[in-house]
């Protein structure tokens, strides 16, 4: 069995994994990224994640440290203005950004982050890819943590599973996790329409659950947006299995956006993913921590989940930067323990946030319209509030 060695061994080769090892790669660890998937580097459609990522305000900023940020701003669309609905109380919200020079987010298809940052992580000699690699045990030696996939035995310090929310890691190393499925499915249309979008974002609370348009980068001079819409399982599945020429899609999304966007001229996907959330009981383990989605997932009602993610891998940095620069030990109990320390909070406030909003919204009983039509009305007429809730959705 051919044995690799390395410091950091990254599990999954997303997002929030691929990230990882962008970031870590320019303090000169030597890495390997493992990807359960065959990747092929050569073909241009390096992924089938048609979803695109609401980039916060406080994210870009880490990605502008990194040296990301000038790749990504080519592919990201503005949103400048929130127009909140909810449908069941009647009631409206509109948010612009406080602070000059800045935006209220950034709209980026997944597939051009992943594509971006795997040209770039090609080009670091002290980054590997082992992909269509599977684990099937970790095992702990002396000061290394061992894995085995299919043919090799991969040796490092410090395991980062970043392998999503049903993380292979986590089960292998029988991390607990409190997970809650929502019974409801996400449908992601992206389409051609035919006014333009005016960098404004719309969130609708429906009965059935929340949905979204944003606004997308135009193609071929075209307005494009994307729908995303939480719903009953059968309904979603039905949607997606329709097609990109059904005229019953064409129609169920016009009924949606006509007011806002006028015609759908062309659908150009759609997907469908299962919701559920979870959170790790602690996101470490012996010679490991867990980033991204395999420490936790969130309801996507916020656009906040790979925000977190990113901010899971600015505290990786930090502490590899800092244990680096003291000769410490990576991997230790001490490393671990501090990674989860800085973490875990932040994840549990917006599990608990995003959730609570899922539920409060598709309440439609009197009491609960009063409710929200209140807090409505009290956020409309009190601008300090107003600006508050906007820098929490902008992470700054
Ligand atoms: C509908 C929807 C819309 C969303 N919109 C937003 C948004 O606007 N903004 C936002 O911030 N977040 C959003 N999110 C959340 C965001 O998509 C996720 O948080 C993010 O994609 C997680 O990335 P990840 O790399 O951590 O995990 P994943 O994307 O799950 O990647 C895990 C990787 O690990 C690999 N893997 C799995 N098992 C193994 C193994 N055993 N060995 C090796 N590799 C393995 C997988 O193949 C995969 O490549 C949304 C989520 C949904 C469902």
């Amino acid at each position: 069995m051919k044995e690799l060695y390395c410091d950091l061994h990254i599990v999954g080769g997303a997002l929030t994994g691929l990230l990882a090892a962008y970031c870590a790669s320019d303090l000169g660890f030597k890495i390997i990224v493992s990807e359960r998937k065959k990747l092929n580097f050569n073909n241009k459609k390096i992924t089938d994640d048609t979803r695109t990522t609401a980039i916060a305000e406080g994210s870009k900023a880490f990605l502008e440290s990194q040296g990301l940020w000038k790749l990504i701003k080519n592919f990201a669309e503005p949103i400048k203005k929130i127009k909140v609905v909810d449908i069941t109380a009647n009631s409206n919200l509109n948010f612009y950004n406080p602070i000059p020079q800045s935006n209220l987010g950034y709209i980026v298809k997944n597939s051009k982050l992943i594509s971006i940052l795997i040209s770039e992580l090609k080009k670091k000699i002290n980054v590997n890819f082992e992909t269509d690699s599977n684990i099937k045990s970790i095992s702990n030696y002396n000061k290394k943590i061992i894995s085995l996939s299919n043919s090799k035995k991969i040796i490092s310090k410090l395991i980062i599973a970043a392998d999503g929310k049903n993380s292979t890691v986590r089960k292998l190393l029988r991390t607990n996790l409190f997970k809650k499925n929502y019974n409801e499915k996400a449908v992601v249309i992206n389409f051609f329409h035919e006014s333009p979008h005016k960098n404004t974002a719309y969130e609708f609370f429906l009965k059935t659950g929340p949905m979204a348009i944003l606004p997308m980068q135009t193609e071929k001079r075209r307005n494009q947006s994307a729908l995303i819409w939480s719903n009953e399982p059968g309904i979603v599945d039905l949607i997606a299995r329709s097609g990109l020429h059904s005229q019953y899609v064409k129609e169920i999304l016009n009924e949606k956006i006509y007011p806002y966007l006028g015609n759908v001229t062309k659908i150009n996907s759609i997907q469908a993913f299962p919701l559920s959330a979870h959170i790790n009981e602690k996101f470490y383990n012996d010679k490991t921590i867990y980033v991204g989605d395999a420490a936790h997932s969130i309801h996507p009602i916020a656009g906040q989940g790979w925000n977190l993610g990113l901010r899971d891998v600015k505290t990786v940095k930090e502490l590899l930067f800092k244990f680096k620069e003291q000769d410490l030990e990576i991997g230790t109990k001490n490393f671990c323990k501090m990674y989860n320390d800085s973490c875990y909070y932040d994840a549990y406030r917006l599990y608990e946030i995003t959730d609570k909003l899922d539920w409060v919204f598709k309440k439609d009983q009197p009491y609960f319209k009063f409710l929200k039509k209140t807090g409505f009305n009290l956020i409309n007429k009190n601008t300090a509030l107003k600006e508050r809730i906007v820098q929490f959705a902008m992470g700054v």
